[in-house]
């Protein structure tokens, strides 16, 4: 099918929410992926950091067929094993002590603040409700993660949001400025995605995990962008020298599955007991045996190759001077590269594609997402493609 038919099609029957590239992608081979029409693209985006083992990955591959074949789907009445499994295997390598299997990010958020208000209830009653998040944050687009979301633009037309948030400036002043007797949790990113990949002050993160301590507030910390890997660790917080007491992750978890969830550490495990929180696909086999394969892939040896890989496209990006970008910023392959005033960040990702690469855009800036496994030949691919397209 040629492009304006797929294009024409989708302008019909599919609700107009996303602003798509006019490109269609059919099929792909790690970080190289393909038109319809046969037209080649390397691909800094990952599907916005989803695609972590690269496309058609020939283990996860196998992984999917495997267990589709075997059983695909049985609801959380019952065992299986590969939801267990991977609940172990995330638990050790993060530290921490039990897993909630979503579907999501804003699903796992959801959880993460069911877990923060039940806690608090347990042990303090009504009235400490509160959870205080940054600005500049994004936790999703239900209506509760869009009011967590410390951004006013998403705070339009959806009235009532979900009561008890505050956003905080991200200085230990901005903090002191919202905090107050009713908040139960800090929930936060270390870097922030969705607004520009902005990475928070270690420093500011150590204080306020020491403030969490002290007032009994839960430290929530949203990977669902930087978790599994993307920044070199399997969680970011192992960089930050911080053990929160629960973590979301999705995007990357599954290798392209819908799939997602949080971890929680020793003090929360049992806070969400029976009946009080619940998913239909949450485990679902298929997408955790695609999640295992994952992390079988994304082993602790590769951790460092993606801090390598990272500090590579960074290097290059800026030994290029180009006259429309400026300095790059991020952990491991999640970079955030500054766009010069005089044209839009999405007018660059649009010449960038023209010309066969798919770079991603959030706030102001560009965001590279490639997949964890992108190999030097298509990182110099695409490097090649920026330094011609933008010089
Ligand atoms: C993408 C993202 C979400 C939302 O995830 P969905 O799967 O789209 O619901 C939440 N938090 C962060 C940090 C994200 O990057």
């Amino acid at each position: 099918m040629d492009f304006q038919t797929i294009k024409a099609r989708d302008d019909q029957y599919v609700v107009h929410t996303y602003n798509r590239f006019p490109v269609d992608i059919d099929h792909g081979k790690n970080a190289t992926l393909w038109s319809a029409e046969g037209k080649e693209y390397i691909d800094f985006t990952s599907g916005i950091g989803v695609n972590s083992v690269g496309v058609a990955n020939p283990k996860w591959v196998d992984a999917v067929a495997v267990q589709a074949a075997k059983l695909g789907h049985m609801s959380n009445l019952f065992y299986t094993q590969p939801c267990g499994a991977l609940a172990e295997r995330l638990c050790r390598r993060a530290g921490m002590s039990a897993a909630f299997f979503a579907n999501s990010g804003a699903e796992s958020n959801e959880g993460l603040i069911k877990l923060a208000r039940k806690y608090s209830f347990d042990k303090y009653g009504k009235g400490r409700g509160t959870i205080l998040t940054l600005t500049n944050s994004f936790h999703g687009r239900t209506v509760t993660t869009l009011a967590a979301t410390g951004q006013d633009v998403f705070h339009n037309y959806f009235f009532p949001f979900t009561d008890g948030f505050r956003s905080a400036e991200p200085t230990m002043d901005g903090i002191a400025q919202v905090a107050g007797h009713d908040v139960c949790a800090v929930m936060l990113e270390l870097i922030q995605g969705e607004s520009g990949v902005w990475p928070l002050e270690q420093s500011f993160i150590h204080d306020l995990a020491v403030l969490c301590a002290e007032r009994d507030w839960l430290l929530l910390v949203d990977e669902v962008q930087t978790g599994i890997g993307r920044t070199g660790t399997l969680f970011c917080y192992q960089q930050y020298g911080i053990l929160p007491d629960a973590v979301s992750f999705a995007k990357g978890i599954a290798g392209g599955l819908p799939f997602g969830g949080f971890l929680v550490g020793e003090k929360c495990r049992n806070v969400l007991g029976l009946g009080t929180h619940a998913t239909t696909f949450g485990g679902n086999p298929i997408c955790a045996a695609a999640a295992l394969t994952t992390l079988d892939i994304l082993s602790e040896e590769m951790m460092g190759e993606i801090a390598d890989k990272g500090k590579y496209l960074r290097s290059a990006i800026e030994a290029m001077d180009l006259p429309c970008l400026g300095k790059t910023r991020g952990l491991g392959l999640m970079i955030g590269v500054e766009v010069k005033p005089g044209q839009t960040n999405r007018d660059v990702a649009m010449k960038l594609m023209d010309n066969g690469l798919l770079v991603l855009t959030a706030g102001p800036a560009l965001r590279l997402l490639p997949p964890l496994t992108i190999t030097k030949d298509e990182m110099d691919k695409g490097l090649a493609i920026m330094k011609q397209t933008l010089s």
